[in-house]
């Protein structure tokens, strides 16, 4: 820790300054789909990159396929993801990702900052994720101050679209993912500061049922209920609850029909499911084609389905394992008891260890109540959290420690 003891206390000294710029970045409204608002962020945020030293990459994403309530697929579009990367030739590699959108759309009535107490800020997206853009951006400044830097490449990717899903920047992950040692995502930490080891996997399924509209009182013999087409699918999924172990299924979304005397000829149905291995995940695909399949064969009607499993579980590997042990004693040298636990949630480290990387995901601000409008972000943990990340890319970079864990058989040929 000594060793490091200028970069720690630079560290210590940012703090003013990155609580500053958090309430800056969060007053950005930055919804998955608010394209203007993401690229807004992506213009304040170029004086945080800039001290990295390197080009800042703007990477264009394919739109995203959606199901319309018609049944027709659209295609959204997304803000470009940024991409910075710096000495690819060195023997370590380090992937460090962090996403720039957050669940609240530019319509939200949550879009100010409040201050809770001295330490506690209350702001969209201030845990989820823009307190851990400060904490890489933060970390990865102490790094390019170390003598020992030239032994670790990093590349830091930063996407438009996790609290989607990630379907747009998911090749961009994987491809990179690929060619790193080490993974290490942004999320908020739990407010205990616990990490996350393992996550369940998830996918996003959309079933539109098709069926007659007809005068409801004149004709209603010859509609075909979509709505009611629809709640059998519905409770069909629902069904499967408590039926595959801890799998989950939650119908989310319903949209369909229109007046009242008119049977109704669209339905939209949304679907999320959660799995922890790939029985479970087969088990709810097979239920979700018979069902659909079930409302074809009736006069009248037909579905469509769009979605998958885009996101695996993240299981637990001796990589992980090493890589979790490798943090505890970083926080050991900074007095963090840092712990972990498994959690249903999916996030980017899910993305990351399916293409074989292993990583820690949550090394963003101790924060909580996310994805609503009391999410909170604790400000002392900017300056924790930097340090914890900090410390463990100086120590990669220094090579005291065993680095045999983090190669594996499908890292490109720049592993040694
Ligand atoms: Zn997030």
């Amino acid at each position: 820790m000594n060793r490091w003891h200028d970069q720690m206390k630079w560290i210590d000294a940012q703090a003013p300054r990155l609580q500053q710029q958090l309430v800056q970045l969060c007053a950005i409204n930055s919804g998955s789909w608010n394209v203007a608002g993401i690229e807004r962020l992506q213009t304040a945020l170029q004086p945080l990159l800039a001290p990295l030293g390197v080009p800042v990459e703007r990477i264009a994403l394919a739109p995203v396929q959606q199901l319309g309530k018609t049944g027709q697929i659209e295609a959204r579009p997304l803000a470009p993801a940024l991409r910075l990367r710096c000495r690819p030739e060195a023997p370590r590699q380090v992937l460090l990702v962090g996403h720039l959108d957050t669940v609240f759309p530019a319509d939200h009535p949550f879009q100010s900052h409040r201050l809770l107490d001295a330490n506690t800020l209350n702001a969209p997206g201030a845990a989820d994720l823009k307190g851990g853009l400060l904490v890489m951006l933060t970390a990865l400044q102490a790094l390019e101050q170390s003598a020992d830097k030239n032994n670790l490449g990093w590349e830091v990717i930063l996407n438009p679209d996790e609290e989607i899903g990630s379907l747009g920047s998911a090749p961009l992950l994987a491809e990179a993912a690929r060619r790193h040692h080490i993974g290490l995502c942004y999320e908020p930490s739990l407010p205990t500061g616990e990490l996350v080891s393992t996550r369940k996997g998830t996918g996003t399924f959309s079933v539109h049922v098709r069926g007659k509209a007809a005068h409801a009182g004149r004709e209603h013999h010859l509609g075909r209920n979509a709505i009611v087409a629809a709640a059998h699918v519905a409770s069909t999924l629902d069904a499967l609850n408590g039926q595959h172990g801890d799998m989950t299924v939650n119908v989310g979304f319903v949209d369909g029909g229109g007046s009242v005397n008119v049977v109704p000829e669209h339905c939209l149905l949304k679907v999320n499911v959660r799995v922890s291995n790939t029985e479970q995940q087969r088990a709810f695909e097979l239920a979700l084609q018979a069902a659909c399949a079930a409302v074809d064969q009736r006069d009248g009607f037909k579905t469509t389905l769009l979605g998958s499993f885009h996101r695996p579980p993240k299981l637990m590997t001796p990589a992980l394992e090493s890589l979790l042990g490798l943090l505890r004693d970083c926080g050991n040298a900074i007095n963090l008891d840092v712990r972990w636990q498994a959690t249903g949630g999916c996030c980017d480290g899910n993305n990351l260890a399916a293409a074989g990387l292993a990583n820690v995901d949550n090394l963003g601000v101790r924060g909580g109540n996310i994805h609503s409008s009391d999410e909170f972000a604790l400000l002392d943990s900017l300056t924790e959290r930097a340090k914890l990340s900090a410390l463990l890319l100086l120590r990669l970079a220094a090579g005291d420690i065993d680095f045999t864990p983090f190669h594996s058989a499908n890292k490109q040929s720049h592993s040694s």
